[in-house]
């Protein structure tokens, strides 16, 4: 997880941070292309990005899912990234390339929550509806080589194994000029990160998408929109 230019490290949309490839365009784009057994079941997508949070609530996992609630915060954090090409421009400018303008790093700060930015996501968790709460969380960042860090296999579930097989598994070498490594890391207690902070808190698979510095850029892209399907396609295993 070295110089994570989180800006910069989202395939295909630097405008966007977080999962915003997974979040909004669910409804019409990405909708799985089964029926499930849980048609029925209200299903919630929190786009956590870097400028606005959005939590959309569907009526169920069907082709053309219904939104009953979709509501937007804007953040900002990423407030001027299109001219600076990276979100922190702040802490950057003061030497601080993985950090805050407080010199904190990010992603040593859940579960601390000592920082405005991950507060706010932390503050924005707490107040969702009740009854509706994460499924899944990815954290994108850069580093040498593309990689996946994952739960580690004896702190998972079946479900969260089959999700993982079904949305990583096998793909490894399969994408187009995106070649990744699936890493298991099982949670170090008090490490802060989101990975283990959003696995902890809500027994969720909780991984972090690294896109490697030197990865090509076309293929980033065309991994990114592949996986974001993917992804969708395989949340139904997590249905409970
Ligand atoms: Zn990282």
């Amino acid at each position: 997880m070295s110089k994570d230019k989180r800006a910069a490290a989202i395939p295909g949309d630097v405008g966007q941070a977080g999962a915003a490839g997974f979040g909004v365009s669910a409804a019409s784009d990405y909708a799985p292309d089964y029926a499930p057994d849980h048609i029925g079941d209200r299903v919630g997508v929190i786009d956590i990005g870097s400028n606005s949070i959005r939590l959309v609530v569907y009526d169920g996992l069907t082709r053309s899912p219904l939104a009953l609630f979709n509501e937007k915060v804007l953040c900002g954090l990423g407030r001027g990234v299109e001219k600076s090409g990276v979100l922190n421009p702040d802490g950057v400018a003061r030497g601080h390339w993985r950090a805050n303008r407080g010199g904190v790093d990010l992603n040593r700060d859940w579960g601390i929550f000592s920082q405005p930015e991950t507060r706010a996501v932390k503050t924005w968790l707490d107040r969702l509806p009740a009854g509706v709460r994460p499924v899944a969380m990815v954290d994108f960042h850069s580093t040498q080589h593309s990689l996946f860090y994952v739960q580690g296999a004896d702190e998972t579930t079946p479900a969260e194994e089959a999700f993982l097989a079904a949305w990583l598994g096998g793909k490894e070498k399969a994408l187009p000029g995106y070649p990744f490594t699936i890493e298991r890391r099982n949670a170090n207690p008090g490490s802060g990160t989101s990975k283990n902070w959003f696995h902890a808190a809500y027994g969720v698979p909780a991984y972090t998408y690294e896109a490697g510095d030197e990865a090509d850029r076309a293929g980033i892209d065309a991994a990114a929109r592949n996986l974001a399907r993917a992804f969708l396609t395989a949340l139904p295993l997590l249905a409970r």
